[in-house]
């Protein structure tokens, strides 16, 4: 994107810069709402001054300060109506347009009827016209009419009668202030307009800029989670991976402290025989047979994820807080729906149960080295059946003795 992201003053190279439809519509509305809300205040304003003024002059007796008062109160009308319409939603820039010549004509006037204030006057209508510019952010075709026309409303005012007995030289001056204030009025109201577009567009690109970086960052976040998630599942058969199972070991092992260890058993589940069942079945039925056991070693662990694919035809369970018999049995069911599976050429499984000892403190090797032990003794005596190491089977002994 091209634009300068720094709030700074403007140089005619941003004048070309590039700025995007949308967000040009949206600066266009954000300028609309700060023109309705600057006329609603200034135009008020500028009632309430144009009173106070009439108020002070009033007070310190200024002379024919009685014939000025109808063209005051006037103004001051015109000032209040063009608050009100303003901020009723009313085009502001008419208004503004009209609030001002109003208050600058009963300037004027105010020379031509008040003698002793006619410094003040020229003052004020200065004021009224440089102020325009600063605080008035309508299109600069507006300003400029509003600019000429106070200077025509004040030229046509030095030569005309109600001038009355103003010397050459205070016509000129009043005229030649009007022309300074209104030059100024010009090139300020133009400068900060500038530097409002520019504030107001580098806002919405980076609003528009943090929209883009929210919504990218929740994708890259569902990204990761999806990415995590495949990252630990075997493919095959829908139970994670070795990368899963080393992690949720080594959390199990991390839950416990010395005191109080974490009870769990692990069970290594292999199929009997699978390298004949791949020779005499195809490749696809074993694929299928590691499929069905993953499925019901997900059933087997129902919400836990704790079902593992050790590698090849190899499978473990854990199973936090059981004892010897209640891994046993788990493992028996295991085994046990494997051979129901009447769909696929029949298999087998066998399994090692090992427990935890917290005598290992935070290894995993020794219990998957006793879990692989137990296994080997399950197939050593006949396969299709479920066997325990030794020590776990000692390690339920003493519970029992204890109990
Ligand atoms: P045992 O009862 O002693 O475990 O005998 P076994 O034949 O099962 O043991 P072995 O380790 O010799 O054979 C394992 C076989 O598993 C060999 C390999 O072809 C097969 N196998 C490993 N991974 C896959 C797989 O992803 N798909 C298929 N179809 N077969 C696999
Ligand atoms: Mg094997
Ligand atoms: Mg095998």
């Amino acid at each position: 994107m091209g634009f300068v992201l720094s709030p700074s003053w403007p140089n005619p190279a941003d004048a070309r810069r590039f700025v995007p439809p949308q967000i040009r519509r949206r600066v266009k509305v954000a300028e609309r709402r700060a023109i309705r809300r600057a006329v609603t205040l200034s135009a008020g304003l500028m009632a309430v001054l144009v009173m106070a003024d009439l108020a002070a002059a009033v007070a310190i007796g200024a002379g024919n300060v009685l014939a000025l008062a109808p063209f005051s109160l006037a103004a001051a009308g015109i000032g209040a109506g063009a608050s009100l319409l303003a901020h009723r939603g009313v085009r502001a820039e008419p208004l503004a347009f009209a609030a001002l010549l109003a208050v600058f004509s009963v300037g004027l006037l105010g020379h031509g009827l008040m003698p002793d204030g006619r410094l003040l006057g020229t003052a004020e209508l200065a004021i009224i016209v440089v102020g325009a510019g600063l605080f008035l952010p309508w299109h600069q075709r507006w300003h400029a009419a509003a600019l000429f026309a106070a200077f025509g409303l004040s030229a046509g005012f030095v030569l005309s009668p109600l001038a009355g007995d103003l010397t050459p030289t205070e016509r000129g001056n009043l005229v030649v202030a009007v022309a300074m204030a209104g030059l100024t009025s010009g090139v300020g109201h133009q400068l900060w307009q500038r530097r409002l577009r520019g504030m107001l567009e580098q806002q919405f690109a980076l609003r528009q800029l943090s929209r883009y970086a929210q919504r990218q960052e929740a994708h890259v976040r569902e990204l990761n989670r999806e990415l995590n998630h495949v990252a630990r599942r075997d493919s095959l058969t829908g139970v994670g991976n070795r990368l899963a199972l080393d992690e949720a070991v080594a959390r199990l092992l991390d839950q416990g402290d010395r005191l109080r260890p974490l009870p769990f058993a692990m069970i290594l589940f292999d199929i009997d025989h699978f390298k004949a069942y791949n020779d005499e079945h195809g490749h696809l039925a074993g694929d299928a047979a590691l499929g069905r056991l993953g499925e019901i070693l997900r059933q087997a662990t129902r919400g836990t994820d704790l079902a593992f694919r050790y590698g090849g035809e190899e499978f473990l369970l854990l199973l936090p807080d059981v004892d010897l018999p209640g891994a046993m049995a788990v493992g028996e069911r295991v085994r046990a729906a494997a051979l129901e599976a009447r769909d696929l050429p029949p298999f087998t499984v066998s399994g090692g149960v090992a427990l935890c000892d917290p005598a290992d403190g935070r290894d995993p090797e020794p219990l998957m080295r006793r879990a692989d032990a137990a296994l080997y003794l399950a197939k050593r005596a006949g396969r299709d059946r479920i066997a325990a190491d030794e020590l776990s089977v000692a390690m339920q002994r003493h519970e029992m003795a204890l109990a």
